[in-house]
């Protein structure tokens, strides 16, 4: 193939062999969202660069160097979402769903994108999924959101693998106070600092904790901690927090030094981190985000919420050997040379019709019965239904397990269904 018609780098196609691992993703995010309570939400793929500036901030990562921006054909500048939380801000009080005493739960899963340099579980086209909370302060909330998390690793098959760190950023007065220490000590050690720190020093010095430059771990490390300028409430806040979750039976470490790279972040902070996956370790991210929303209109709505990585959880279970189930169908339809097309399209719609949930492949191409045989056992079907011209004439077919020692029986198309699906039950 003529390398202009490849893929582009860090887009991936997902093929049909990969799809098992991300329907059990998909569906597990689906039952863990229903039974907290929480509903979808969906939001374009595209929006205003500004949207994203603002709410990300400039100085992220993300801002700096990783979205997709490009003018659209009257000029505008526009980005394809590098993640969802500004998106649904905007959607939430662009909708009036954020009226005053509100609250709300939703969640979204979808692909994101940013530029970075592919790997495992980094890629430029990226899947999220996430849960967000608007309107809810206070750390009660902030457990229940990691206790969806919990359950949804468990449900995965991924729990041991994944442990959950936790911090507070405290209120935006705590960090004032933090940030000037912050820029004392960055400061003294300025010649330790590569560029991108030393630009931060004074746009915005707590990214640079956040910096993944093995260099700076030590400069990084001396720094002071937030702990120091935390006021009452905010380290009530995150003790209560901390007591639900050892009351919840969820196992946590303290990290002073998780700081997330997104800047609209205040109180709790969170992240789930697995050490089978190298360098790519977070798996899943969240905190409470109480300042975007004023940031973008909502007047003291507070905001808290996560986002996980799909490609990484797919990896996740990939490396663990977490088999999820293959689909095949329960049905493969063989019709002998004699039957007309027609008749075995109209056999197949029929079943389909009889049969709701049935999942029937029609072979569809003609050959001998064989080779049909052959396929249908390589499309991993359970049951053969085969017809001829007899069993055509009669309105009758023939069922054949196609696993397992059961006989083969010829039976009135009318009493398919029910020996159909009780021969599906047993190998179910
Ligand atoms: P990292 O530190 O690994 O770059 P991040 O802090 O940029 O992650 P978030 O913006 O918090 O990540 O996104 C939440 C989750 O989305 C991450 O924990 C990760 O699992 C996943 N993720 C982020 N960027 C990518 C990517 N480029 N490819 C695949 N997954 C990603
Ligand atoms: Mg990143």
């Amino acid at each position: 193939m003529d390398k202009q018609y490849k893929r582009l780098r860090g887009m991936p196609d997902l093929l049909p062999v990969d799809m098992p691992a991300w329907h059990a993703v998909e569906q597990a995010v689906r039952d863990a969202m229903s039974s907290y309570g929480y509903t979808e939400m969906r939001t374009p793929l595209l929006e205003r660069t500004s949207l994203f500036e603002r709410s990300i901030g400039e100085s992220t990562d993300i801002v700096e160097k990783e979205m997709y921006t490009f003018p659209d054909r009257k000029g505008e500048r526009m980005t394809l979402r590098p993640e969802n939380t500004a998106s649904f801000v905007r959607a939430m009080i662009e909708n009036g769903l954020l009226q005053p005493g509100a609250s709300a739960r939703v969640w979204y899963l979808g692909p994101m994108f940013r530029y970075e340099r592919p790997q495992l579980g980094r890629q430029r086209q990226f899947h999220q999924a996430g849960a967000e909370v608007y309107g809810i302060a206070g750390p009660v909330i902030e457990c229940e959101l990691m206790l969806l998390c919990a359950r949804l690793w468990r449900e995965l098959g991924v729990g041991d693998a994944l442990t959950l760190q936790i911090n507070t950023l405290g209120t935006t007065e705590d960090r004032d106070r933090w940030r000037e220490s912050l820029v004392a000590h960055f400061t003294e050690h300025e010649a330790l600092l590569d560029d991108d720190s030393r630009r931060r020093l004074s746009k915005n010095p707590l990214r640079i904790l956040d910096s993944k430059n093995p260099d700076l771990e030590s400069v990084i490390s001396a720094a002071p901690s937030l702990d120091q300028f935390l006021a009452d409430d905010s380290r009530e806040h995150f003790q209560t927090l901390r007591e639900l979750l050892e009351a919840a039976g969820v196992a946590y470490t303290v990290n002073p030094r998780l700081v997330r790279g997104l800047d609209y972040y205040s109180h709790t902070v969170f992240e789930w981190t697995t050490d089978r996956l190298g360098a790519q370790s977070a798996v899943c991210s969240g905190g409470r985000y109480d300042g975007l929303l004023t940031e973008i209109g909502a007047r003291n709505t507070p905001g808290v919420g996560w986002a996980m990585g799909l490609e990484r959880m797919v990896a996740l279970m990939d490396v663990l050997g977490v088999k999820p189930p293959v689909a095949a169908p329960d049905a493969f339809l063989i019709a002998s040379d004699e039957v007309p097309a027609s008749a075995a399209l109209a056999l197949a719609e029929h079943l389909r019709q009889a049969m709701p949930g049935l999942s029937l492949q029609h072979n569809t191409v003609a050959g001998s019965m064989k080779s049909q045989f052959r396929k249908a056992d390589k499309s991993g079907a359970s049951v053969a239904v085969v017809v001829g011209a007899t069993e055509i004439a009669a309105s009758e077919v023939t069922l054949k397990p196609m696993r397992g020692d059961g006989e083969q029986q010829r039976i009135a198309l009318a009493q398919v269904p029910e020996v159909l699906g009780t021969m599906l039950q047993v190998e179910r």
